[in-house]
């Protein structure tokens, strides 16, 4: 299996080198050039979440000894998780809610970033690289603690998270600034997570900085969803999810099934298209947004408009104006043409906008969801279901009610659940009514767990007897400058 670049199809690297690069030197994302097909679901409804996980990944990280694979898979997934099958289905109503969040962060995240430090460490060695990595994280909230929970003290790598001073919840922060491990940086900044991302894209496409780094032994390497080594990790709950379905006969052999999710950077929701393109029998992908409603503008236009103020929701993590990993549907959608893909991508960064004609995106459904209809929705599911969501579950939740009404299209469907209520607190019990007015976090969080009878989970509630470790601000246009201060990097640049 090689990869290339979805702005430059001359590119053809290993997948173990793809995972170390993160993002091709042209600003494109890697592709795998063939898409591997799982067949015969009938046969694998016995298989454990890591048996499966196994089975996908080494079918995409073919350069990787098995061996070391395998026991990276069942590291990452085992008593890090508080499930047992590392993800949960629950019915609710007609629907079936797959809970991604029960990793050691509570958010889906953890799906995908407990076990790339294990592939960049087996990347690392397959490619005999004996420099220190240094992982640089754009985050708006649950990637960089996923991320630092991930890395944290893993020998040979540093990481540096970035996020947005004013773009994360009170839990998210805190979550972040008392982490531990010698080998952790976090830094908000001024500005939102587009500007966090493009701070850190730049850093990656400053080959004269890298140069700088490499002399004094670095190399840098990301951690966000354009790493193929957390794309790829994530397919493998959507085909869990599908054999659960399966195998509790609540559908047929082949039968297609929606799935909805709560989306921001495009990178969860394209593991599901990559599952259909490997035979997943899906029939539609339901691309649900929050206000920043770019991706459903494009699914219903064919523009994609950065051009608009981004605005703070209850669901942050899906605060966001460019969806990196759309790019690489882009790319699939244009019939793999890469100048095409560049072009767009070009357009978007000088213009601010891109359109596509003549392209049938048939496959995905894209809406949004108002602050209101969220916080109708918590409400409403607990009052008659009884069963909590977060904001951004809700927002699929509520995408989802209003494709119902105006489709009727009856397929069985998923819905992502992508962080655990507790993360979203006083947004939460905000929705169902709770009295938050002057409460402190941890006490908000108290009354909604003998509210529901659903309890705060240990890392949340521990969080408040924790130490600050980290209180760095920069502007962003330092995001260079404060990397290399953590580095001990003391040469100049601009
Ligand atoms: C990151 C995140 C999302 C958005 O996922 P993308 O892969 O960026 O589309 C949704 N919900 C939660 C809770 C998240 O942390």
């Amino acid at each position: 299996m090689k990869y290339t670049s979805t702005r430059d199809k001359t590119i053809s690297i290993l997948p173990s080198q793809a995972i170390i690069q993160g993002i091709s030197k042209d600003g494109g994302l890697f592709v795998p050039k063939t898409i591997p097909k799982i067949d015969n679901l009938m046969e694998l409804t016995e298989m454990d979440y890591r048996e499966l996980a196994y089975l996908i990944m080494s079918k995409f990280f073919t350069d990787l000894e098995p061996s070391l694979l395998r026991e990276a898979i069942n590291e990452a997934y085992g008593e890090k998780f508080s499930h047992r099958e590392i993800v949960n289905l629950v019915k609710v109503k007609d629907r079936y809610i797959l809970e991604l969040f029960h990793g050691p962060t509570y958010a889906f995240k953890d799906m995908a970033l407990s076990i790339l430090p294990h592939l960049l460490r087996i990347a690392l060695k397959t490619n005999n690289v004996n420099k220190e990595v240094v992982i640089l994280t754009a985050t708006s909230g649950d990637t960089g603690k996923a991320a630092l929970e991930g890395f944290a003290d893993v020998e040979g790598i540093k990481i540096v998270v970035f996020f947005p001073e004013k773009g994360v919840s009170q839990i998210q922060k805190l979550q972040m600034i008392t982490q531990e491990g010698e080998n952790t940086f976090v830094v908000g900044i001024e500005g939102n997570f587009d500007d966090a991302q493009t701070g850190v894209k730049t850093i990656f496409n400053d080959i004269k900085f890298k140069e700088i780094m490499d002399k004094h032994g670095y190399i840098l390497s990301s951690a966000n969803s354009i790493n193929v080594g957390r794309l790829i990790p994530q397919i493998v709950y959507y085909f869990y999810g599908y054999l659960n379905l399966l195998k509790q006969g609540e559908i047929g052999e082949g039968e297609k099934i929606n799935i909805v999710v709560p989306t921001g950077n495009f990178g969860n929701i394209l593991a599901a298209y990559y599952g259909k393109m490997m035979g997943l029998p899906v029939n539609r992908l339901i691309c649900a947004s929050n206000e920043n409603n770019v991706l459903s503008d494009f699914f219903n236009r064919g523009v994609y408009d950065r051009r608009r103020e981004l605005i703070l929701t209850s669901s942050p993590s899906m605060d966001i104006l460019i969806s990196s990993n759309l790019e690489r549907l882009l790319f699939y959608i244009l019939n793999e043409d890469d100048g095409a893909v560049k072009d767009k991508m070009e357009g978007l960064s000088k213009n601010g906008f891109y359109r596509i004609e003549n392209i049938n995106l048939d496959d995905f459904y894209g809406d949004y969801s108002r602050e209101e209809e969220v916080t109708n929705t918590i409400k409403d599911v607990f009052n008659h279901d009884g069963y909590l969501m977060d904001p951004h579950t809700a927002v699929a939740y509520s995408v989802y009610d209003k494709y119902r009404l105006r489709t009727k299209d009856d397929t069985k469907t998923i819905i992502a659940a992508t962080a655990s209520p507790f993360k979203f607190g006083k947004k939460v019990a905000d929705s169902i009514g709770l009295n938050t007015y002057e409460k402190d976090e941890f006490q908000i969080l108290k009354e909604l767990e003998d509210r529901t009878g659903i309890k705060v989970p240990e890392g949340i509630a521990s969080l408040r007897e924790k130490k600050v470790k980290h209180n760095n601000y920069c502007r962003k246009e330092d995001m260079k400058k404060i990397l290399c201060k953590f580095l001990k990097v003391g040469e100049a640049f601009d």
